[in-house]
């Protein structure tokens, strides 16, 4: 019989970098977990550990169709993060977030489950209001390189809205700053993992425009501790709310971060920045303060630290597979 604290839990998206520190987080707290994902961009890899747990449970979907499955609690993930990853097939992209929001509105409330949706930050776009503030409505082009996602994950808000509005559902908007750690893809083209893997293999490091663009990194322990608070917090409360880390830095400090962190030789090279690259980027976390008791904890250079290791042993394994291969050719 299951215990009455014991949820059963979806995370869409779970095989992927947030995604699959989420099921870990939810599995070690008791609950039955179900990972639906497509493996767009997540990998088994990551959720490889986890495959044995009889609380764990995998499902390839593609949330653009419906599922039909019986839940407590939906975390909304599955949609492509980063700017390589959802510009590469932008049609997809809107469709995971549209259609994807609307199949798991619809199944959140057939079943009655409280459902997260995983916003972004992008939804400000290039702000002219700084820090940013839930408030702030937003400076985003609608028709540029990044709207399939800005445009995606705005229009996956208002439908959460609306579905609180018309059926009275349950909903939780996060709006995610940039976040960072173990488990990020090494060939997704964002800062942090092109910077470490640029670094680890002595190649130069690049810093697009003059590198004067501001980003706030939080560390991925500390995000997964905000979504299931989020998720906790009593109703009424629906969000949006921002999670990150105000602690703001320019790409020039970052690269230079990490290189005295990874005792790297590699040489800065500057690269044109861009189309729509937003200028700076800080969270306001006053609401995630209040409402959640949240503030992430982990300093940068820790975080950077456990990323690199990560990031170490990616190379390795992916030396290890390359000399397997070669032996076999052999
Ligand atoms: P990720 O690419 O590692 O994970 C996304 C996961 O969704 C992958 O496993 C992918 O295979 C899966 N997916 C994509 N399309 C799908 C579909 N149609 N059906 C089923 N699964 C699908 O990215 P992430 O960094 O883990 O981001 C997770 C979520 O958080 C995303 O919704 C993203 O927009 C949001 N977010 C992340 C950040 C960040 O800094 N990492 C910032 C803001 C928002
Ligand atoms: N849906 C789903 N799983 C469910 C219930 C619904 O995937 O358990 C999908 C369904 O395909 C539908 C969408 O969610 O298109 C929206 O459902 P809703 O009930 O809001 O609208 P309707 O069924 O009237 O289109
Ligand atoms: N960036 C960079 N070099 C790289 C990758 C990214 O200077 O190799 C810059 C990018 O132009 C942006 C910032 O780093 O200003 C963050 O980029 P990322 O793609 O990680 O996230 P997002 O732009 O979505 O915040």
């Amino acid at each position: 019989m299951r215990e009455a604290f014991r949820k059963r839990i979806l995370v869409t998206g779970g095989a992927g970098f947030l995604g699959s520190h989420l099921c870990e987080r939810l599995l070690t707290q008791g609950h039955d977990v179900l990972c639906v994902d497509n493996f767009y961009t997540g990998t088994k890899d990551n959720i490889a550990h986890l495959l044995d747990s009889p609380n764990f449970e995998l499902l390839r979907h593609d949330v653009t169709f419906p599922l039909y499955v019986e839940v407590d609690e939906i975390y909304n993930l599955a949609c492509p993060a980063s700017p390589i990853h959802y510009q590469h097939d932008p049609v997809q992209t809107t469709k995971t977030s549209v259609h994807g929001a609307i199949n798991m509105l619809g199944l959140a409330k057939r079943v009655h489950a409280k459902i997260f949706q995983a916003s972004t930050s992008e939804v400000y776009g290039d702000a002219h209001a700084h820090p940013q503030q839930e408030a702030y409505w937003g400076n985003v082009n609608p028709i540029g390189p990044r709207s399939c996602y800005d445009e995606g994950k705005r229009c996956a808000e208002t439908l959460f809205m609306d579905y609180r509005r018309q059926h009275g559902l349950s909903i939780k908007i996060a709006r995610i700053f940039n976040t960072y750690g173990p488990r990020m893809h090494p060939s997704d083209g964002r800062v942090i993992s092109n910077f470490m893997m640029q670094a680890l293999a002595g190649e130069p490091i690049t810093v697009y425009g003059e590198g004067t663009q501001t980003r706030s990194f939080c560390y991925v322990d500390d995000m997964v501790d905000a979504f299931i608070r989020l998720m906790n917090t009593p109703e009424p409360f629906t969000g949006p709310v921002n999670l990150g880390n105000p602690h703001e830095l320019s790409m020039l400090d970052v690269a230079r971060r990490i290189i005295a962190l990874t005792g790297s030789s590699s040489e800065i090279v500057f690269k044109p920045l861009p189309m729509d690259d937003p200028w700076h980027r800080q969270p306001d976390i006053s609401l995630a303060r209040d409402a959640l008791g949240w503030s992430p904890v982990t300093p940068l250079d820790d975080g950077l630290r456990r990323t690199a290791q990560h990031f170490r042993e990616v190379i390795d394994a992916m030396k290890m597979r390359s000399s397997q291969r070669s032996r076999a050719m052999a």
